[in-house]
């Protein structure tokens, strides 16, 4: 995509230059990432760290990282230290700017007296239950509570003992006075605090009332000079709260902006559910390759940059749609066509002899590294009297079109040999163990001086040098379209989301592999899998495929 078309793609950024234009912040522009560390991001997570962090560098501005960590039971600091390695991963930079909502508990508290006093909030003794049986509904104005009318004094006391634990969970809350009959449900009196005796992943047990989502979420951008609040649609109905504290507080008042989120068929994204596979064990962590979170995506081979470029490509709008994963997917094979190795590895191995090839021979031949990079240069791979090539690569009664190996056929081994199929060798239950073939010695590298032409090239691994290897091979973790969308989402898990291949052979540069994606020629992109790998044992994960395998599903279900 061209950059015009990228700036038209992004109404955020329109908003900014008109901003800029009118001199409405002198030109500062102050973003922030504000996740709640209470799960693993995913790759929603990351589209608005693209877009929060990524309108900050463009406009020569500022993003901050903050935990809305405001509720003390669902949070961790295994999330926090996760969202933190995930964000920097991605290449994103908040230098000193990384802050916590706990961190303004004392400021958001004042707040909190400062509206008391005003008499624009009051204790009330109502419980969750009755609070919401009284909210009324869209057709219904609410009703007042009772404890409405007390005083202020009254007010400030009980919020005191509130705050130093005179009260149980539930016991009492904190409400804004607004307008139980506002056509806005979110303004008719909504909670500002509750009392929860639990300890908090910073604060310890230092409170036992902790301020709600919409309290603080508005106040903390402010209390950071955030320009522009941009979040996702869900909280368009909540706009009209932030603003009403902020006025009724009077202090410095960010611009909320509203985009919708990223939704991805295939694929869940709610943390929640997320969660749930963790916790059941239908997955094997947070970090699982088939996870759609950060860190399973970069245990997947993901590079920052296809997500980076991902979310560049899908854009930014205000109309809810689900993206093709598929897309996703392309953005990854785009960027490791131009870096990844190419090397050669067998996830099923035949045994190939060559009968003609001198017993205790060894030869390196010159392979490509990358043909997308001159620069890569060429590697040594070893050449020896026997091989192993793909199972799927021989048939024994091939049809017509099949260009690959069979009796009597004679197809190329990648950077080295013609050679030619002569007999299958079975095992006594009739199951084809090994292929006996000859080389045309005359045709290294390739291709045959008398000009005659093979259509099917083969890679293949010398097994004396083969490198053994377990290869997971991943399929999408749910078969319907949108798993999110019910509740029974676990039946709709994929039963053959990862297969095993256990005795995969790789070429012998891969004895000690870098942590980066390689191509595995003709079957994808691969990465180590750092966690698995151990005790001498190598796994690989299989990022992608070279070719989207879907595309065809979709055109045989007439999509
Ligand atoms: P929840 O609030 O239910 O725990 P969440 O996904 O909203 O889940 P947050 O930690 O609040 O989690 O999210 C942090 C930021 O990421 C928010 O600003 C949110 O708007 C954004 N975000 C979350 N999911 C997506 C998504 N699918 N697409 C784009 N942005 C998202
Ligand atoms: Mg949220």
């Amino acid at each position: 995509m061209n950059e015009v078309k990228k700036e038209m793609n992004n109404f955020i950024q329109k908003i900014i230059n008109d901003d800029s234009d009118s001199g409405k912040w002198n030109n500062r522009v102050h973003t922030r990432f504000p996740p709640e560390p209470n799960g693993y991001l995913h790759i929603g997570h990351a589209k608005s760290i693209c877009l929060n962090f990524g309108i900050a560098e463009k406009n020569k501005g500022t993003c901050n990282l903050r935990f809305d960590d405001t509720n003390p039971v669902k949070e961790e600091e295994e999330y926090v230290q996760s969202i933190i390695e995930d964000v920097k991963w991605l290449g994103f930079d908040w230098e000193d700017r990384l802050f916590y909502a706990s961190d303004y508990f004392e400021q958001l508290y004042e707040f909190a007296i400062q509206l008391i006093q005003d008499g624009s909030a009051y204790i009330c003794d109502l419980s969750g239950d009755e609070i919401r049986n009284m909210r009324g509904s869209l057709n219904e104005p609410g009703l007042e509570s009772p404890h409405r009318t007390r005083s202020v004094e009254e007010n400030l006391e009980l919020f005191h003992k509130m705050k130093n634990g005179e009260f149980g969970n539930g016991e009492k809350v904190l409400r804004a006075k607004i307008n139980m009959a506002h056509p806005n449900l979110n303004m008719r009196d909504p909670v500002m605090y509750r009392i929860l005796h639990a300890k908090h992943h910073r604060t310890g047990n230092d409170w036992c009332i902790y301020p709600m989502y919409d309290w603080a979420h508005g106040l903390e951008d402010s209390i950071e000079r955030i320009t522009h609040s941009i979040c996702t649609l869900e909280f368009e109905d909540h706009r009209p709260l932030y603003d009403w504290y902020l006025n009724q507080l009077d202090i410095y008042h960010p611009q909320q902006i509203e985009f919708a989120r990223l939704n991805l068929n295939f694929t869940m994204m709610s943390k929640r559910k997320l969660k749930q596979l963790v916790d059941e064990n239908h997955v094997s962590g947070w970090d699982d390759p088939r996870m759609p979170t950060i860190s399973g995506l970069r245990r997947r081979g993901y590079t920052p940059k296809a997500i980076r470029n991902f979310a560049e490509d899908v854009g930014v709008t205000k109309r809810d749609s689900i993206i093709d994963v598929v897309r996703l997917e392309n953005a990854l094979r785009e960027d490791l066509n131009k870096i990844a190795p190419r090397v050669m590895g067998v996830l099923d191995p035949l045994k190939v002899v060559i009968t003609n090839y001198p017993e205790d021979k060894t030869e390196l031949l010159k392979a490509v590294n990358n043909p997308e990079n001159p620069d890569a240069g060429k590697r040594d791979i070893p050449f020896s009297k026997e091989l192993y090539i793909e199972q799927s690569d021989f048939m024994e009664d091939p049809p017509r079109k099949f260009f690959r190996l069979g009796p009597g056929r004679e197809v190329r081994l990648r950077y080295a040999y013609f050679i030619t199929c002569n007999e299958v060798i079975k095992n006594k239950s009739g199951e084809i163990i090994e292929l006996h073939c000859t080389y045309d010695s005359e045709t290294k590298g390739g291709s045959a001086p008398d000009g005659r032409k093979v259509k099917g090239t083969l890679h293949w691994v010398s097994v004396n040098d083969a490198i053994d290897a377990e290869v997971r091979l991943y399929d999408r973790l749910f078969l319907n379209e949108n798993p999110g969308e019910t509740d029974d989402f676990l039946a709709n898990l994929n039963p053959e989301s990862c297969k095993t291949q256990a005795n995969a052979k790789l070429e012998s540069s891969l004895s000690n592999p870098e942590n980066i994606t390689y191509q595995f020629e003709r079957n994808g992109y691969f990465i180590k899998d750092e966690k698995d790998s151990m005790n001498g044992k190598l796994v690989f994960n299989r990022a992608v495929s070279l070719r989207d395998s879907w595309a065809k599903f979709f055109k045989n279900n007439g999509k």
